[in-house]
């Protein structure tokens, strides 16, 4: 099952949110549409909790989801290594799982 959500990254507007003031700058998350499509069940992005920018405090999108703001996996098995956070202590996202949180 294929569900369309607003694009969390840009909050659906279809632009950057870090390039405001050059409107020429679409939202790579979203290809400047203001949604996207992922393949259900889908999760609330651990990472970046559900913001789609990076935490680490780049202005990009997060790396984990891409800037959906969620992510597609089906486990329920809460990683061990980052505790179901999705990040290394350095804040990083966790190798083991990817940064989603769970294997
Ligand atoms: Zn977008
Ligand atoms: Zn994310
Ligand atoms: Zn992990």
């Amino acid at each position: 099952m294929t569900k369309i959500i607003k694009c969390a990254y840009c909050n659906g507007i279809g632009k950057d949110p870090f390039e405001l003031h050059s409107s020429i700058s679409n939202c790579h998350a979203c290809n400047g549409t203001g949604q996207i499509e992922v393949d259900e069940p889908i999760h609330k992005c651990i990472y970046c909790n559900g913001s789609g920018i990076n935490p680490i405090g780049a202005k990009i999108s997060c790396m984990v989801c891409n800037g959906k703001g969620f992510n597609h996996y089906i486990s329920d098995i809460v990683c061990d290594k980052c505790k179901g956070t999705g990040k290394w202590t350095d804040g990083w996202p966790c190798s083991h799982c990817n940064g989603i949180g769970f294997l």
